[in-house]
């Protein structure tokens, strides 16, 4: 059974992009046949709020995207996680790390970096065990990860210089994003994992990390990210570009899922239509790689 899952961290709206991401997910699925969820990605610290999950539920609702089980909210799978510590510290897999947020900085010696991203350099990988009071980081074995993207087709990266061994538990008790994923959607049985290619330089890093726990490997497919009109990021005025935000614009619900739907290749022009009139339509080979940008009159 393919089983797919829409993730997104209740921290602000869902803006065209994020909408774009969770339609392409359920059309891959509907058209396989298979079930969706919804998973709310709320572990990582105080920026996630429950209230904001909620309106992300309603906003995907108003599009008529709806979870086939009942959604799962991270911050309750505590127990999950630290089972998976646990069995990574046996493998010998976790070291604590002592680095500062300034240790860091200063070491960082890349003058480019994508996205923010600085490998972590690994200088407490020698450091002995010091228990589950630490941060910890799991330790990467050497070499390139080889993967086939739905969209991108061949894919090889070295997680080393992209994420460095990455924190799977901060010193404030949260756990970070990697683990949680890839424990849930180890839990949850998700075959087929569509996203931003914003999030396409940590998928070597989470496969890693399903070795490790001994996880089946998802499909993975990664998006062009929505811009602005002007080919910006959307960046502050991605709010406005939400459901709501629209609809305050006299765009419906029918007309996004339109836009969204030519945006992915299901429609030779943007129209009104629903999610179900574009699952005969949806072809992977079809969805264009690159970025889109947002109507201008939208914006
Ligand atoms: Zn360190």
């Amino acid at each position: 059974m393919v089983l797919g899952r829409f993730a997104p961290s209740p921290t602000g709206v869902l803006h065209l992009g994020n909408l774009r991401t969770a339609l392409a997910s359920w059309l891959s699925i509907r058209a396989a046949g298979g079930r969706w969820i919804i998973r709310m990605e709320d572990v990582d610290g105080p920026r996630c709020r429950r209230e904001l999950g909620v309106v992300q539920l309603r906003d995907l609702a108003a599009l008529g995207l709806e979870s086939d089980v009942p959604v799962v909210w991270q911050s309750e799978r505590s127990s999950r996680y630290h089972e998976a510590l646990a069995r990574l510290r046996e493998a010998g897999r976790l070291y604590p790390c002592v680095c500062t947020r300034r240790d860091l900085q200063l070491l960082a010696s890349a003058p480019h970096v994508e996205d923010g991203l600085r490998p972590y350099p690994g200088r407490c990988r020698e450091r002995a065990w010091e228990g589950f009071d630490r941060a910890l980081r799991f330790r990467l074995p050497d070499g390139r990860v080889a993967w086939e993207d739905l969209l991108l087709r061949a894919q090889a990266d070295d997680p080393g210089s992209l994420t460095g061994d990455p924190l799977l538990f901060r010193r404030d008790g949260c756990f970070a994003y990697h683990l949680a994923v890839v424990v849930d959607d180890g839990a949850q049985g998700v075959t087929e994992v569509v996203r931003g290619a914003d999030l396409r330089s940590v998928t070597a890093t989470q496969i890693r990390l399903q070795e490790a726990l001994g996880l089946p490997r998802p499909a993975y497919a990664h998006l062009g990210l929505v811009t602005a009109s002007d080919g910006s990021r959307l960046g502050k005025r991605a709010g406005a570009l939400g459901v709501e935000g629209l609809s305050n614009c006299q765009v419906t619900p029918v007309e996004i899922t339109g836009w969204l739907g030519w945006s992915l290749g299901c429609l030779e022009r943007p129209e009104p239509c629903s999610p179900e009139d574009l699952v005969q339509s949806f072809d992977w080979s079809k969805v264009p790689a690159g970025e889109v940008r947002v109507p201008e009159t939208w914006i």
